[in-house]
């Protein structure tokens, strides 16, 4: 069986220095919010070139501390409206309502998977004042249109970089400025906040859940470093009502050892997505549009098939484990009973259509042929 994704083997690599990291953290006996922490949050904000990290407890947590600090500092209030693509994991869409706000669903690309910005306008009311952005799959959305749309109708953006760590546009990292929507120097606008998860399977992922938040506005930075523990920045003192929601000390330290191998895994992702992209030829499957360029870190190798039960079904046969992302949308899940009647035709083709291919940095070669091999003759 050719696995869909081999967390021992992607782990494996780094056993002794996991137990080193293990006995550190043992040795020092402090456990939640020390140093390592603290060391991981400067590596993270230095790889992402922004002026502040903040640990948290998970991806979600990282969306939902984002938004409610946003709250706590006025920018939002309650009940506010958040353009967020319906084709999302549902976690997007779950942490929009967490925080007390109002999600929209906009359809994405069929093409990319990716919000479409030509969509959004219309879907802006006096109540709209932010867009969840997501980097679906690994790939960035088309940030510069919809950066422009925010600018125009004074909109907050918040990225979901959950399945996105270390793309690059047009080999610049993404960018964020000091507070909503400010002019970065080279012309471009950015984002406010982005949020990272580091659960397992995740492009950098720890042994258990994390996830981080970070940006450049020094006011958000500061709220949320105090909300991710009670609101409490000396302890006893609670400036705000906050959560607990902290990145531990051993995920920090696991994360920190992993960090520097982050841009050559996704190298590794990449070079197999292009193999897949070349070799694969086959009428019936659907594959990526990728322009080979660095915005994309292949998270996931997705491909569309009308029929794509059986071409599951088939590749099970022939050794070659897949994984449907995702196969109801939230829209038609149970949990959204009142939104099951919204007809959303590309987000519901796109989840009727879709399945993943085994993709990561420890797929090998002769994996890749076979997996190729196999689904050119389907
Ligand atoms: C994984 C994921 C999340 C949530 O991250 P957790 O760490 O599992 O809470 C949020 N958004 C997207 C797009 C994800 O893929």
């Amino acid at each position: 069986m050719i696995p869909f994704l081999d967390l021992k083997k992607i782990n494996k690599p780094y056993e002794t220095a996991f137990q080193e990291k293990l006995k550190s953290v043992l040795d020092n006996g402090w456990y939640i919010l020390g140093k390592e922490v603290e060391t991981f949050e400067k590596a993270f904000a230095a790889y992402c070139k922004t002026d502040y990290c903040i640990g948290v407890g998970n991806g979600f947590d990282a969306l939902v501390l984002i938004f409610k600090g946003y709250i706590t500092l006025g920018t939002l209030q309650k009940g506010d409206e958040v353009i967020v693509p319906a084709n999302t994991y549902i976690a997007s869409v779950l942490a929009i309502i967490e925080a007390g706000l109002v999600p929209i669903l906009v359809e994405p690309k069929l093409e990319t998977y990716n919000l479409n910005p030509d969509l959004i306008q219309e879907k802006i009311t006096p109540k709209t004042k932010a867009i969840l952005a997501v980097h679906l799959y690994g790939q960035l959305a088309e940030m510069d249109q919809i950066n422009e749309i925010a600018d125009q109708n004074n909109l907050l953006v918040v990225e979901d970089a959950a399945q996105s760590h270390g793309a690059f546009e047009n080999t610049n990292r993404v960018k964020i400025p000091n507070s909503k929507n400010v002019t970065w120097n080279e012309g471009k606008k950015f984002s406010g906040a982005i949020a990272y998860s580091f659960y397992p399977g995740k492009n950098l992922g720890c042994l258990g859940d994390g996830g981080a938040i970070v940006t450049n506005d020094s006011a958000l930075a500061k709220v949320l470093f105090s909300l991710r523990n009670y609101g409490s920045e000396k302890k006893y003192y609670n400036e705000y009502i906050g959560v607990n929601s902290r990145l531990d000390e051993l995920q920090a330290s696991f994360l920190h050892l992993k960090l520097p191998d982050l841009d050559a895994d996704n190298d590794k992702r990449r070079s197999i997505a292009k193999r897949y992209v070349t070799e694969i030829k086959n009428d019936k499957i659907v594959l990526p549009i990728w322009d080979f360029s660095n915005n994309h870190v292949f998270h996931l190798f997705v491909i569309r098939t009308p029929d794509r039960e059986d071409l599951q079904e088939y590749l099970t046969q022939n050794t070659i484990q897949t994984v449907i992302h995702y196969p109801i949308p939230v829209h038609k899940q149970k949990a959204f009973s009142e939104w099951n009647d919204l007809s959303f035709p590309i987000t519901e083709r796109i989840h009727k259509e879709v399945l993943s291919l085994p993709m990561s940095p420890v797929l090998t070669a002769s994996e890749v042929d076979c997996i190729i091999a196999v689904l050119n003759s389907y």
